[in-house]
């Protein structure tokens, strides 16, 4: 089953309002993201915070669905309509439509709540009148039962054992009717949604629903006044009942005395005021000595009415209806079921559910007093929080009933702290937003820089005429040049005109063992190879290794012995370095030898010209 109330949170506000109001503090904010939520347990169906919530988030349980089901289930439906009616209809031209509208519905017996009324008053006046020390509480109103179950636990005994109107009218409706009767409330409180489910006897009530509610089923059932006849109530019919929406219009049904100076019963109205007065019965009765029929204030202004109307309009509309229904009054049929029906029982008991929570230590409440800086004299009291005083408000922040930032200078202090906060931090963006600006133009810079200083490496090296390679350490080529495919054969050559640079290429696959292990000892050992010969296949390569980045990237000078201008340059070298290594030899000879040695070395030394001058041309 659904709580009866509950806080749609999706489009709440967090205004507060609803925890502000509710008389038992039975909304709750949750600290983890501030919104408000209602706890079933403590809240007693007073529906004042439906009321308060501007963005109607607010909601009670839709009693529609099973009205309709019931309506539809061909069962004999039995409709007890609550006197507030005149209030809710007031466009409605004359009550005797509302007895037809209801049968329109589906509903076999049109009835009143209000012969209910009459028998419970004259119930009351008879417990009243037998008085023998103990002062009663008025039980007519579930929100007020709830309220003395839930935070007066002690005052059980004092709530007056009688049912309420609805429950009484039910059991009196299946005596008159049949007991297979199926009964459907019709009024302004969404407490006796609850209630309804009280009892599993001849007192059921099998669906209550709202005012608000009843107009969606006429408009579901495309029920219009304005095409239906007058016709009157089902019985019993009864006499002053119809007041029982006006404060005191149960001891008036009753005809109990309200002389002020000699009446023993105080009528209030209003959960405040239900607060205030079972306080004071609870620590005073012996002083007050006064009955107390106390309600919720409900049937005037409930949360079961679509609209909202002011007090004495709705008054007056009331006591109109009571008027016109007493014109077609008959006394004595009345009476005669008046007193058929004060035969039966009903008494009724009530079961205590404490919830009351413990004051928390003095030590918690000064900590949070001083933490809203209300602490001795400077507690400001302003009740903007919906306490009495900063004390009761911390003991609910203590009991986890409530957060501090409903106190409102607490919270604007807050809010400026947090204020202070975000300017702050929007100072620090701001300045992270001009240096990261300042960092990406450079950064900018230096990637067009490198861009260009890749380009011209890569030109410089598609230039030279020696292969180039750069290797990674598992042996993939990071760069070649075109020189390199070139020197390495007709693989790479094909592998280099599709993926240029042989970028990602694996050395293994191009080049045979020996040569990779001198790129393995230039990676594992870090030192370079000078112009080393190898031989690959039937080609002579000169191969130059030197480590770039320590065990991570070599690279690699290749040149193909093969090539013209290669054997030019390396026999000039390689003439120069007989010549300078075997001068003193030359020299040697030379002096044994005499003019030989000469010879030798213009022999040796023509041949430096000769390639000098090919080179040239
Ligand atoms: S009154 Fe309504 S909008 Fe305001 S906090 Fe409560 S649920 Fe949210
Ligand atoms: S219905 Fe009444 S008791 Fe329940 S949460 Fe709303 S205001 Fe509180």
């Amino acid at each position: 089953m659904e709580p009866l109330v509950k806080i749609e949170t999706v489009n709440c506000n967090k205004c507060y309002a609803c925890v502000r109001i509710c008389p038992v503090k039975a909304i709750q904010v949750d600290a983890s993201d501030g919104y408000p939520f209602v706890n079933p347990d403590r809240c007693i169906g007073c529906g004042s915070c439906i009321m308060s919530c501007s963005q109607g988030v607010i909601v009670y349980r839709s009693s529609l669905e099973e009205a309709k089901a019931l309506l539809d289930s061909g069962e004999k439906v039995l409709a007890l309509l609550s006197p507030s009616i005149s209030v809710e209809f007031e466009d409605v031209t004359d009550y005797r439509k509302f007895a037809t509208m209801l049968r329109a519905l589906g509903i076999k017996y049109a009835c009143e709540l209000s012969f209910g009324v009459d028998v419970i008053a004259y119930k009351y006046q008879l417990l009243f009148s037998d008085f023998k020390g103990r002062y009663y509480i008025t039980s007519t109103d579930p929100v007020v039962v709830s309220y003395v179950e839930k935070y007066h636990p002690s005052l059980i005994g004092n709530l007056a054992p009688l049912l309420s109107p609805m429950t009484a009218g039910a059991r009196i409706a299946r005596h008159h009717y049949g007991t297979e009767l199926k009964v459907m409330y019709i009024g302004p409180d969404i407490s006796k949604k609850d209630e309804a489910m009280l009892f599993d006897d001849d007192r059921k009530v099998d669906v209550a629903i709202t005012f608000t509610e009843l107009r969606s089923l006429f408009k579901h059932f495309n029920i219009d006044e304005a095409n239906l006849e007058f016709s009157d109530f089902d019985p019993p019919l009864s006499y002053k009942g119809a007041l029982y929406p006006l404060t005191n219009g149960m001891i008036q049904a009753a005809d109990m005395d309200e002389n002020l100076v000699t009446t023993n019963i105080v009528s209030i109205e209003g959960t405040d005021s239900m607060k205030e007065a079972l306080l004071e019965f609870e620590h005073n009765i012996k002083s007050i000595h006064r009955h107390v029929h106390v309600t919720s204030g409900n049937s005037l202004s409930g949360p079961g009415f679509s609209k909202k109307s002011s007090r004495l309009f709705s008054e007056r509309l009331v006591i109109k209806y009571a008027n016109k229904r007493l014109q077609r009054f008959f006394r004595i049929e009345w009476y005669q079921l008046l007193q058929k029906y004060l035969e039966l029982d009903y008494s009724r008991t009530f079961t205590g559910n404490d919830q009351r929570l413990p004051v928390p230590p003095e030590e918690r409440i000064t900590e949070i007093l001083n933490m809203l800086e209300k602490s001795g004299s400077d507690s400001m009291n302003c009740s903007a929080c919906g306490y009495a005083s900063c004390r009761e408000f911390a003991i609910d922040v203590g009991r986890g009933l409530t957060i501090p930032e409903m106190c409102i200078s607490y919270a604007t202090k807050n809010s400026m702290s947090n204020m202070e906060s975000i300017r702050q931090l929007n100072e620090k963006l701001t300045q992270t937003r001009r240096l990261l600006k300042e960092t990406e133009g450079n950064a900018r810079l230096q990637k067009e820089a490198a861009g260009q200083m890749s380009e011209l490496t890569d030109a410089m090296l598609e230039k030279l005429r020696a292969g180039v390679v750069f290797i990674d350490n598992k042996l993939k080529i990071i760069k070649a040049n075109a020189t390199f495919s070139t020197i390495i054969g007709e693989e790479a050559e094909e592998i280099d005109a599709v993926i240029p640079g042989l970028v990602g290429a694996d050395l293994n696959k191009l080049i045979p063992q020996n040569f990779i292990n001198l790129f393995s000892y230039v990676l594992n050992d870090n030192e370079n190879i000078e112009s080393r010969d190898i031989n690959v296949g039937e080609n002579l390569l000169n191969v130059s290794i030197f480590p770039i980045v320590k065990g991570k990237v070599v690279g690699g000078i290749i040149r193909d012995m093969r090539a013209p201008e290669v054997q030019r340059t390396e026999v000039i070298n390689r003439i120069n370095d007989v010549i300078d290594r075997n001068l003193e030899m030359v020299q040697k000879i030379g002096f044994l030898l005499g003019e030989g040695a000469t010879d030798i070395e213009r022999m040796l030394n023509s041949i430096i010209e000769f390639y000098k001058g090919e080179k040239k041309k």
